[in-house]
């Protein structure tokens, strides 16, 4: 087995200041602690490449695409959404981060039992078909999983989102593709204030607040398990978000890394018995530095 992860330096120009949470700390904190932890001499390192506009319109409407290339401004910032402002560099950084999800999809797919972490930004996940949201642009990983779809000929992908918030973006865009199987755990009632429904393909697990990851893994172990071998995809996906962890304010859940090893391993089970092992994650949140680099590291140590 191996481990890769691809990220750019340019993710972190996409900066809107040391008083917003989705900063460039935020990656500054996985790699001091991959070093750290002394895990980084197990990992191999691989610059990111661009996503294309055709790339991007796999999971985007065309003139969605068109509206962010033109509202990227040259200077100041410029807001998409209440939540969601871009600089002169958050258009390039939004390119890679999508780029880096579909480069991780070809390594996975063109190695033996391969596990791809993308550790990127802007985040993706609250992205809709055509809209900005929660500090996401475009949908790295629904993207990369149409992507993977199309070009591999896959016909069953995985997206496991363990966020802290729901994964609207995702729902929206892959609802209807019978090739993917969307399971997503969040708090709720919580932003960005999801609907129940469930789908034979959309499985939502909601968490209430103050809840610890014993009920994460109860509802996973009772609700998931089962659907998920039974699906039995061939690549697993997952929006790997890390504002779950009880030192992380965003949100009032409280798991620790362990939680975060219970279903790195558990995914790397369902990926073994039916996807040769390969595994495409890419960083969704997680704003509390320390114990996002601490929660990284206990992912990747499990797939190690
Ligand atoms: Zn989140």
């Amino acid at each position: 087995m191996s481990v890769v992860i691809f990220s750019h330096s340019a993710c972190n120009k996409h900066n809107l200041g040391s008083d917003h949470p989705e900063q460039p700390g935020r990656l500054h904190a996985i790699f001091d602690q991959l070093l750290s932890s002394g895990l980084d001499y197990a990992i191999s390192h691989q610059t990111a490449t661009s996503a294309t506009d055709e790339q991007l319109a796999l999971a985007h409407d065309r003139a969605y695409i068109r509206h962010v290339i033109e509202k990227n401004p040259t200077e100041g910032s410029v807001w998409l959404d209440d939540d969601t402002a871009m600089m002169n560099r958050s258009l390039e950084a939004a390119r890679l981060a999508a780029g880096a999800a579909i480069n991780a999809v070809d390594w996975v797919m063109q190695r033996d039992n391969a596990q791809a972490f993308c550790a990127i930004r802007p985040p993706g996940h609250h992205a809709e078909r055509a809209q900005a949201m929660g500090f996401c642009f475009f949908n790295n990983i629904a993207i990369a999983a149409k992507y993977a779809i199309q070009h591999y000929q896959l016909s069953r992908v995985l997206i496991l989102d363990f966020d802290v918030h729901h994964g609207n973006g995702t729902e929206q865009i892959v609802k209807d593709d019978a090739h993917i199987l969307f399971c997503s755990s969040f708090e709720y009632p919580f932003y960005p204030h999801p609907d129940l429904t469930e789908t034979t393909n959309i499985l939502k697990l909601p968490l209430a607040a103050g809840s610890d990851g014993v009920a994460f893994r109860h509802g996973v172990t009772t609700k998931w398990l089962d659907k998920i071998a039974a699906f039995a995809p061939e690549l697993v996906m997952v929006s790997a978000g890390f504002d779950a962890h009880y030192e992380d304010d965003m949100a009032n859940l409280k798991w620790q890394e362990a939680d975060y090893a219970w279903i790195a391993d558990e995914l790397k089970k369902i990926a073994n018995r039916s996807a040769q092992g390969r595994i495409v994650a890419c960083l969704e949140g997680g704003y509390a530095h320390s114990a996002l680099g601490r929660s990284v590291v206990a992912m990747l140590k499990a797939w190690l």
